[in-house]
């Protein structure tokens, strides 16, 4: 499966995902990724699976989805912009359908033309940024060895001026990592540079890849967001249900979505009762194909690796 969804999005609204990357294949192995640590660390781009296998279960989501679909979204279980096929697959997308197309980058590789070409039919990018020096970049990130920040941050600029849709920015800010007044200052030079459209602030709500990370003070989040400028603080939950309409039984839904997007235990129960079902959250955790974590006083389930 390549589509689920649709989730619900804090900048998106009803977002179908579409994942054409294997899990957890990154150019980055970020502190904070909710997907835990990368599993293969790379900067090739690749062909991972037949294109046409992609766009059929796209087909098929959006033939049985009874939710107007607000975006449809191309984002990993990894990063998405190492698909070689995601030029192909997005065009594909506006050819047939009249649902804008968003993709969710780390960004790390769009200093490479083709990259940027690829995602040039697009309607938003989201890229990351969540340093602006390359010491913070190597502790927040953990890119690739070959991913320097001055070229990572090039990029960015590049796709700004020659990019016609909007670019959407999101800052994750950690505490203690990259929310000091210098490195949020570090932050608002290289947004200068790039002139996104809109700035959001991000923070670790769900159980990251190292368990040191912690959410910053309320403090210093209002800091951030007034040096930063920002369009919205994502700093809570979404609202809003997931789609189900192509699953055949609660099981299935839950570990869907849990393979791409920690889902809080009371999600998951909600899930169950739509589907009129029960035990089946404690069926999944017995036989070991989900993890309860507790993170900020929140259980969470996640899918085993
Ligand atoms: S947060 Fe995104 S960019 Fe960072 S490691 Fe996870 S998938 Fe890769």
């Amino acid at each position: 499966m390549f589509v689920y969804g649709p989730v619900p999005s804090r900048r998106l609204g009803k977002s179908l995902g579409v994942s054409p990357i294997p899990s957890k294949i990154c150019s980055y192995n970020c502190i904070y990724c909710q997907l835990g640590r990368t599993t293969k660390l790379q900067i090739k781009r690749e062909s991972f699976f037949p294109r046409e296998k992609i766009i059929n279960d796209l087909k098929n989501h959006l033939k049985k989805s009874k939710i107007d679909i607000d975006y449809i979204t191309f984002v990993g279980d990894g990063e998405p912009t190492l698909c070689s096929d995601i030029g192909w697959l997005i065009d594909q997308c506006k050819q047939h359908y009249q649902i804008p197309v968003a993709v969710i980058t780390n960004g790390s590789i769009l200093f490479k033309k083709e990259v940027r070409r690829d995602l040039d039919q697009s309607d938003i990018i989201v890229p990351s940024l969540d340093a602006g020096s390359e010491d913070i970049f190597k502790l927040i990130n953990r890119p690739h060895r070959s991913i320097g920040f001055n070229d990572m941050l090039q990029g960015l600029v590049d796709l700004r001026q020659e990019y016609s849709g909007k670019i959407w920015l999101e800052v994750m800010l950690v505490d203690n990592v990259n929310d000091s007044n210098s490195s949020l200052m570090d932050i608002k030079k290289a947004i200068n540079l790039i002139q996104p459209d809109r700035v959001y602030i991000s923070v670790p709500i769900r159980p990251p890849a190292e368990p040191w990370v912690k959410v910053p003070a309320p403090e210093k989040i209002i800091h951030a967001h007034e040096i930063l400028d920002t369009f919205q603080e994502l700093t809570d939950y979404e609202s809003g249900e997931f789609g189900l309409n192509t699953s055949i039984n609660a099981e299935s839904a839950i570990l869907n979505i849990c393979s791409r997007h920690p889902l809080r235990e009371e999600q998951a129960k909600k899930i169950e009762s739509r589907f009129f079902e029960t035990g089946c959250i404690d069926a999944l955790l017995e036989k070991s194909l989900l993890n309860r974590v507790q993170y900020r006083d929140v259980t969470y389930l996640l899918k085993v690796r």
